[in-house]
């Protein structure tokens, strides 16, 4: 791999522009993904919050679904931010019928579990793996991780106290191999540190 791995933002919709200026902060290639043949020239990718219902019918209409699903067979590293969560699971709760799943990381996620009524939510997490104190999460329409199978590494938790509501205790970040998937949006917060987490294991693979 040459001095700067590449990687790529899954560029369909979602919010793909602030996971490149995050990237790039990582000092690492990143560049958008839209075409199978730029799908193959990345060493990792990150999948944008978003609408996951959207984003995986433009996943077929773009003829993406497949190769992807083979890189990430492959062991291609990723991370998916909310939307790119779901994508991620292996199964959805409360997802449409026809919605695809990319089967990456052995969990059931609850989409919108958030509440329909109170649309984001914040909190400061404890996330494993991540030095220099508690990140500052911004949930939005998120989903939470309703069960993961054995090898799925719970990487966050929503503080058990009564400020957190319904989400006390969600898992609500998590890792299986070198895929990564956080219901929160690092990308909107200014705070590098998930990106520089993921980019190492792109680093490492
Ligand atoms: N609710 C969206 C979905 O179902 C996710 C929201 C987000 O990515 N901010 O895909």
């Amino acid at each position: 791999m040459p001095a700067q791995p590449v990687v790529g933002v899954l560029a369909l919709q979602g919010d793909v522009r602030e996971h490149l200026v995050s990237l790039a902060a990582c000092d690492v290639l990143a560049r958008p993904v839209r075409r199978p043949e730029e799908l193959a020239e990345c060493d990792g990718l990150v999948l944008p919050g978003g609408e996951s219902t959207t984003m995986s019918r433009l996943l077929e209409t773009f003829e993406l679904l497949e190769p992807l699903r083979k890189r990430l067979a492959d062991g291609m590293p990723a991370y998916g931010s909310c939307a790119g969560m779901i994508l991620l699971a292996g199964q959805v709760l409360d997802g449409r019928a026809d919605q695809q799943q990319l089967g990456a990381i052995d969990m059931v996620v609850r989409r919108n579990a958030f509440g329909r009524q109170v649309d984001s939510f914040e909190s400061e997490l404890d996330v494993t793996g991540i030095p220099g104190g508690p990140v500052h999460a911004v949930f939005i329409r998120a989903p939470w991780v309703e069960s993961v199978a054995d090898g799925v590494e719970v990487l966050a938790r929503v503080p058990d106290i009564p400020a957190s509501g319904d989400a006390a205790g969600r898992i609500v970040a998590v890792r299986q191999g070198s895929v990564l998937a956080t219901s929160f949006h690092p990308e909107l917060t200014g705070d590098e540190r998930v990106h520089r987490l993921f980019v190492e294991t792109v680093r490492a693979a």
